[in-house]
């Protein structure tokens, strides 16, 4: 990803961010959230200074498979800043840390809210600031793109999702806005059953076509894993459960590309 520099004008908050990235489905339910958290702890395993953001209003996953010791945010009463909470040294904002659950508002709103809480909370100095998305390509996720600068984005989608309409949408959002989709990732691609065999349940064949017309760099795949699902909802996620996994080493795969 390209590094972005203070310079360039973020606001409070984010000056001292380097790259933001995104993550983002056209479908709710793909792994959007899962493939976020994950994502993140891997780079803060690389070494980076890490955050998450969880724009996710309507549905705010992070306190489910995140699980810190302090639960709610603080407010700076003075300035209104947002304290970010911190679990295994990764910063965390969401909706569900406010005490709000998720929101029942319109899209203007929740715009807005959203803006707000990612801009004026205090994420001090980051390599990466990962901002789980709402899913869609609506004015919420426009006004997102709009109100930073991202550095890269990263797709999510399953094959039976892989609606081409719906992922090219995705795509050239980003395009518009000059973000650079560094990756789609084929979640829930396949199954290894225990005769030794690759079970396909959703069909094949989607991620490649999507990579090869898109020309994008990378096509990173994670079959069906309970355990994936089982960390999530454990409020510890996969990639810190189980650094040695074979799922652990494909995250490494996608932090190599943003
Ligand atoms: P989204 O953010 O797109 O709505 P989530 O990340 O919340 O999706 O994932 C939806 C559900 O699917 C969760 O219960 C999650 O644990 C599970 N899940 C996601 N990816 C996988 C996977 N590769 N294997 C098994 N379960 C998964």
């Amino acid at each position: 990803a390209k590094p972005l520099l203070p310079e360039s004008g973020r606001p409070g908050g984010l000056a001292k961010v380097r790259h933001i990235i995104a993550v983002s489905s056209c479908k709710g339910g793909v792994g959007k959230s899962t493939v976020s958290v994950n994502l993140a702890y891997t780079l803060a395993q690389m070494g980076a200074k890490v955050g998450i953001f969880d724009a996710d209003v309507y549905g705010p996953s992070l306190p489910l498979m995140v699980d810190p010791e302090v639960k709610v945010l603080e407010m700076d009463p003075a300035t209104k800043a947002i304290y970010p909470t911190t679990y295994e040294g990764v910063k965390v904002v969401s909706f569900g840390y406010a005490g709000q659950g998720s929101a029942i508002m319109r899209g203007p709103m929740v715009s807005g809210l959203i803006q707000q809480m990612l801009t004026t909370a205090d994420w001090g100095e980051l390599d990466y600031l990962v901002v789980d998305f709402p899913p869609g390509t609506g004015d919420i996720q426009l006004t997102l793109c709009q109100t930073v600068a991202f550095s890269a984005a990263v797709i999510v989608t399953t094959p039976q999702k892989m609606a081409f309409i719906d992922v090219a949408k995705g795509i050239r959002m980003f395009a518009r806005l000059v973000v650079p989709c560094v990756a789609v990732v084929e979640n829930m691609s396949y199954f290894d059953g225990e005769d030794g065999k690759r079970y396909f349940p959703f069909g094949q064949g989607s991620g490649e076509r999507i990579q090869r017309d898109f020309g994008l760099p990378n096509l990173i795949r994670f079959p069906i894993v309970p355990d994936l699902s089982a960390a999530g909802d454990g409020g510890r996620p996969l990639v810190v459960a189980e650094p040695a996994s074979p799922t652990a080493a494909t995250f490494m795969d996608l932090g190599a590309a943003v």
